[in-house]
């Protein structure tokens, strides 16, 4: 029975998922779904993207949290148009709560909409919010066992950001099974190593991400 609720949730999701897949594509806008655990560094890999693309894309965000508005006032002192949603618990985005927002957005007017999910490895790869791609975002101080443990969210990533690779001399992690098992688990899976204190790999990720709207 348990089964069958949630496979009801996910269809009732879907449907309000492909509702703004047709708005996105109306309005002309590349939809990314950017998820990760807390602490992996998504806001901040978002400001050093906003600042690799800004002077060639009009960018928007919509930025998800259990509460608070820290990351939509990081975003926005970056110019560029955010909203923030608070899910008030909610582990995860789902399509309506996207839905509720689009029109505090200038969807039009911009090339790009970074969605960045609540901080979680679970169930942000269940719930489709109407996105192009989904990518998920990883620190090397999150250990090398999360693609076997947490292996939806790399089946279901068109990329993996390995962050602060700056601190990988200091840590016990094996990088090397981290794409090993990543791989395996997705073989088309895109891997950037990045630094957002250092910079390193910034350039090669944005020009990626730039490339995919055409
Ligand atoms: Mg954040
Ligand atoms: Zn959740």
């Amino acid at each position: 029975m348990k089964v069958k609720v949630v496979s009801k949730i996910l269809e009732a999701n879907d449907r309000i998922a492909d509702e703004n897949r047709k708005r996105f594509k109306d309005a002309g806008v590349y939809v990314m779904n950017l998820m990760g655990a807390p602490g992996a560094g998504k806001t901040t890999l978002l400001e050093r993207t906003i600042q690799a693309l800004k002077p060639h894309l009009k960018i928007g965000v919509i930025e998800g949290d259990i509460v608070g508005t820290d990351d939509a006032e990081r975003i926005g002192a970056l110019n560029v148009p955010v909203v923030q949603i608070n899910t008030g618990g909610a582990c995860h985005l789902d399509a309506n709560m996207i839905s509720e927002v689009l029109s505090e957005l200038p969807i039009r007017e911009l090339d790009m909409l970074i969605i960045e999910n609540v901080g979680n490895l679970v169930c942000p790869a269940e719930f489709k919010v109407g996105e192009d791609i989904k990518m998920m975002v990883l620190s090397v101080a999150e250990g090398h066992d999360k693609p076997l443990k947490y292996p939806l969210m790399f089946q279901e990533s068109s990329a993996l950001v390995l962050n602060k690779i700056d601190l990988l001399p200091y840590m016990n992690t094996d990088i090397n099974k981290v794409r090993r098992d990543s791989l395996a688990l997705n073989p088309k899976l895109q891997i950037f190593e990045i630094s957002c204190t250092t910079g390193t790999g910034i350039d090669q990720w944005a020009q990626w991400l730039s490339a995919l709207r055409s």
